[in-house]
């Protein structure tokens, strides 16, 4: 519970303790990191561990650090836009000061996490500015952000940064499974999250496995990969740079799981299980070599979006060779 409940984060965790332990923590912490890293556990355990009986760290025993953890602490404010909103709005604002000047009701220091504090917007922080720089003695901010920069400089400026590390894919994949996910579905979820455990599960939750492979399916088919589809699917997945390239990386183990079939592997190295009559079909449509040829350009597609390149060209690119080889193999060439 607390800060041995957060992996994957020990700097940052080292680095509270040791403050906590010293007595030396900033009024204000603007934690920064992916979605998902572990920064809200980290100022929900730095909250606790200001009012637990038995101080410096939380116990989590204590009446007081369960009331922390289900979240209920009289002396715990955690501010975030309102459901459906996109911004904390000054009003927000100005109820968490209100309650900020006052005594702490249970314990001996109020905690304020401001979440999404980027979704503050210039009204709102410049209310909250006047707080950060003379603030009331028995309150403690943390603010939680993506990045740095992603918050107003005079803001960022009067708050002591830490920044958590994005997460290991092992760690994300473990977690995954702890929540029930089976191992294969972790591991491919994991590999495409980029370090962000919310990421991987709204991957999950948007079924986005289940969406791209029905994408992938028709690439192979002379008939139905018509060039319209190939360049809408284009226009789709170049959105977004970063986007673009977890798309290649999910592609690339789904020709992957093909070319293991093709050379007679074991099938139980597949990722994608639920489709193994598509990949079967697949694999002994194109054989290995042209497999490898695929895969070789998902690569060199991969390469080119690291660089300045106009992303949907060079998946219009990438598409229309996939069909090429899918010909190719159609009529023997
Ligand atoms: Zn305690």
């Amino acid at each position: 519970m607390f800060f041995d409940g957060i992996k994957g984060q020990e700097n940052a965790v080292h680095i509270l303790k040791k403050a906590l332990q010293s007595g030396r923590l900033p009024t204000a912490y603007l934690f920064t990191g992916p979605a998902g890293c572990g920064k809200m556990p980290a100022a929900i355990s730095v909250a606790a561990s200001f009012n637990c009986e038995t101080a410096p760290l939380a116990c989590g025993s204590c009446g007081s650090c369960r009331l922390h953890n289900a979240g209920t602490h009289p002396d715990l404010t955690i501010l975030k836009p309102s459901e459906g909103k996109r911004w904390i709005v000054i009003e927000q604002v100005r109820d968490l000061i209100e309650k900020a000047y006052l005594m702490p009701m249970l314990g001996k220091v109020s905690t304020f996490i401001i979440d999404d504090a980027h979704t503050m917007n210039p009204n709102s922080a410049n209310a909250f500015l006047k707080t950060l720089e003379e603030p009331p003695r028995t309150s403690r901010f943390i603010l939680i952000a993506p990045d740095r920069n992603s918050v107003l400089p005079t803001i960022s400026s009067r708050c002591q940064n830490l920044a958590f590390r994005p997460l290991g894919r092992k760690i994300i994949e473990g977690l995954l499974q702890l929540k029930g996910i089976d191992g294969k579905r972790a591991a491919l979820l994991a590999s495409m999250a980029r370090g962000s455990m919310e990421w991987a599960l709204d991957y999950h939750r948007e079924e986005i496995i289940e969406r791209l492979a029905d994408e992938f399916e028709p690439l192979l088919s002379p008939e139905r990969a018509d060039s319209n589809l190939l360049l809408d699917l284009a226009n789709r997945w170049a959105r977004n740079r970063a986007d673009a390239l977890k798309i290649l990386e999910f592609m690339a183990q789904w020709f992957r799981d093909m070319l293991i079939i093709a050379e007679g592997g074991f099938e139980d190295q597949i990722i994608h299980t639920a489709h193994l009559p598509t990949l079967r079909s697949g694999a002994s449509q194109l054989g290995g070599y042209r497999l490898s040829m695929v895969l070789e350009s998902i690569e060199d597609t991969r390469d080119d979006l690291g660089h300045n390149t106009n992303v949907e060209l060079s998946l219009d690119n990438l598409l229309f060779k996939i069909r090429k080889f899918g010909k190719m193999a159609e009529n023997r060439i």
